[in-house]
């Protein structure tokens, strides 16, 4: 009997410090490699997605400010993580050009480097429109700013709605980066009302089809 309540309280006492591991881990606390190696990681799965814009114009110094330009800008300022063995120095996720292709930046299941805050940089997947959508905005002394042409807008709709349907992701989730951090980014230009509008459609869209092309009966 003795044997059993000794069993007992050992096994209570591994379990709360598992516990307690388990919570600083979660926490985003750093934790020694052995029980790195002993807790299997998870990736992180979104819970959010941020807007940003590039605060560039559309070229710089004749070159197409593209997921690749803005690799290398941010390698100058120390982004870069090495997740999934590989080197990534942009921030963002993805990257939208002014013609409305979709680059790829970081895969999803790693952490960004957009939002000046780890919590975000964990959780949410960061989307860059190239361009510069805020009123406050001067290239070499001239403004230039502008709204993101139709075609970003359409492929971050469907970048988001794709998004938000993978991961589960609450429509209020898909937040600017103003929203969350001291910054006019993506600009006050950026129509955030009517691209909250329009995903809301482009989801309402995707579930009719789906309901469509799967009958029940
Ligand atoms: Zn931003």
């Amino acid at each position: 009997m003795r044997v059993f309540r000794a069993v007992a309280v050992v096994a209570l006492f591994v379990s709360i410090g598992l516990g307690i591991v388990w919570y600083l881990y979660r926490a985003g606390y750093p934790l020694p490699s052995s029980i790195t190696r002993i807790i299997p990681v998870r990736p992180p799965v979104p819970e959010g997605i941020l807007i940003h814009h590039s605060a560039t114009p559309f070229r710089l110094k004749g070159r197409m400010v593209d997921a690749r330009k803005i690799d290398e800008m941010h390698q100058q300022r120390g982004f870069s993580i090495v997740c999934g063995e590989k080197t990534y120095h942009i921030g963002y996720h993805y990257v939208i050009l002014p013609d409305g292709r979709i680059q790829p930046g970081r895969p999803e299941n790693c952490p960004g480097a957009h939002s000046g805050q780890s919590y975000y940089n964990q959780r949410y997947l960061g989307i860059c429109l190239v361009g510069d959508f805020d009123s406050h905005g001067r290239w070499n002394g001239r403004r230039s700013p502008k709204e993101p042409t139709p075609a970003q807008i359409q492929s971050l709709v469907k970048l988001c709605a794709k998004l938000i349907q993978k991961y589960n992701i609450p429509l209020q989730n898909v937040r600017r980066h103003r929203d969350v951090s001291q910054t006019y980014c993506p600009g006050d230009y950026f129509p955030y009302r009517r691209v909250q509008m329009l995903i809301a459609q482009e989801l309402e869209k995707r579930i009719q089809n789906a309901s469509v092309t799967h009958p029940t009966h």
